[in-house]
């Protein structure tokens, strides 16, 4: 089933509770290509009903982040502004017997589900409290015990949906417990608001980890119990580090680190959307290209591998993509397009253009050469000094040297560019001479001990 065009909407919600990671940034990212796939709208929501840890700091970053990585949203919604809300479906689930009152200590639950792990039943909550009289909880009521909320479950309808990257999942709602959804502070806890919210802000299509597979399978009787129909559902797979394995370093790898690694945005992006698919990496300058070929299908269930050498590669690609306009602010003072032409293939990331840069305007320190080098390149200097500058200078010059020396190859160009750059490679010397002042080359290549 195709989501029908300009109907698609999606959402990102991140809990404020601390900074993006890699994981977070790949579920912002599949939201936004889906939501631009189909001319549709891509939500951030901002999951803060947890007061005591969301942090209006977190919040920021968020849209920092998601503005670096240039996947704007099209709304924002905020869960704490939405109290109001949540108490009138809550007040319509608890009118229907659909949410219900439980005294349990957690002490209780533990020891309850010990004994059915002792018998070797799985631990599903008893429903014990669903068989409390009107007259049982006015009586803790009186003695001040304050309940928390359950969703109960249907048990007469099995859950079934077909998932956009794991196919037909089916759960049987007599193996799920009924999950908390209030504490009895009055406090949201995830599950329903989100459910709620996913109704009334029309969204069609939600994306997200495998982690969230079981709360999907309870959210999906939320739904019909709210009288709506379910989105389509995604779980990916989790990423793992390049060894295969969940690591540590995933979980708090995020922008503010990438970046200042030299890590451009478009090459996060370009990985992202194809990691977990059998799809080469398109580094793409323009993260819309590569919303036409996303494709939910392409995902396999196995672990996505996120290997920084890989990401370190699709990064170079882009850096030598990119045009000057792109760039130029980053650049060091005095640096212009064509030295940018020149140099951007060299670079890894665009931290090194201020090394090469540097290679320009010099001074560099070019190795000790032995006499018959010294001579080639005082010979070299005698040349350049007379050259048209604005020529390419760079072929007039090997030209002359070639028919002057019999010198070629190797020996014609390793000791020219030694001399004019201190290095033994580096950027196309056609590019690079025509940026290095006339004199200064002059000075480099040691015309009569000017050096
Ligand atoms: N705030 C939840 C989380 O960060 C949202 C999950 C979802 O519904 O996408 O895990």
């Amino acid at each position: 089933m195709s989501p029908r065009a300009s109907s698609v909407v999606t959402r990102f919600a991140p809990s404020p509770t601390g900074r993006l990671h890699v994981g977070n940034i790949r579920t912002a990212l599949h939201n936004w290509l889906l939501a631009k796939k189909h001319g549709g709208r891509f939500v951030l929501r901002i999951d803060d009903t947890d007061a005591a840890r969301s942090r209006e700091e977190h919040v920021a970053a968020i849209r920092a982040d998601l503005a670096w990585l240039g996947l704007d949203p099209d709304g924002e919604e905020r869960q704490s502004a939405r109290f109001a809300i949540y108490e009138e479906a809550f007040a319509r689930l608890a009118a229907q017997g659909r949410v219900y009152r439980c005294y349990e200590t957690a002490q209780e639950l533990e020891l309850k589900r010990k004994v059915l792990l002792g018998r070797g039943l799985p631990p599903i909550y008893d429903r014990a409290a669903l068989a409390l009289t009107e007259a049982d909880h006015a009586a803790k009521a009186a003695a001040g015990e304050k309940p928390h909320w359950r969703f109960k479950l249907d048990h007469d309808t099995p859950i079934a949906w077909h998932d956009g990257v794991r196919g037909p999942q089916h759960f049987d709602p007599r193996q799920m417990s009924d999950p908390v959804v209030r504490r009895a502070d009055g406090s949201w806890l995830y599950m329903l608001p989100s459910a709620i919210d996913d109704v009334a802000m029309g969204v069609t299509d939600v994306l997200r980890g495998e982690d969230h597979v079981s709360n999907t399978a309870t959210q999906v009787q939320m739904f019909a119990a709210l009288g709506a129909p379910c989105p389509r559902f995604a779980h990916a797979a989790l990423l793992t580090g390049a060894e295969g394995k969940l690591s540590k370093r995933l979980g708090s790898l995020g922008v503010e680190e990438l970046r200042a690694e030299g890590i451009e945005p478009q090459a996060l992006v370009a990985l992202l959307a194809r990691l977990g698919t059998a799809d080469p990496v398109d580094p793409a300058l323009d993260a819309a290209a590569l919303a036409a070929s996303f494709d939910l299908s392409r995902f396999g269930r196995a672990p996505a591998r996120f290997d920084e050498a890989e990401l370190a590669r699709v990064n170079a690609a882009i850096v030598h993509a990119l045009p000057f306009d792109a760039v130029r602010d980053r650049l060091p003072e005095g640096m212009g397009p064509a030295a940018w032409e020149a140099i951007r293939p060299n670079l890894a990331h665009l931290g090194e253009a201020a090394d090469w840069w540097r290679v320009v305007t010099g001074p560099v320190e070019a190795p000790d050469f032995d006499a018959e080098t010294r001579g080639f390149l005082d010979q070299a200097a005698t040349i350049a000094a007379q050259l048209d500058w604005q020529a390419g200078p760079w072929a007039a010059l090997t030209a002359a040297l070639k028919d002057a020396t019999g010198r070629k190859g190797k020996a014609l160009f390793l000791p020219l560019r030694q001399a004019l750059t201190g290095m033994d490679h580096g950027p196309d010397m056609a590019a690079l001479l025509p940026l290095i002042d006339r004199d200064e080359a002059v000075r480099r290549l040691g015309l009569d001990g000017m050096r």
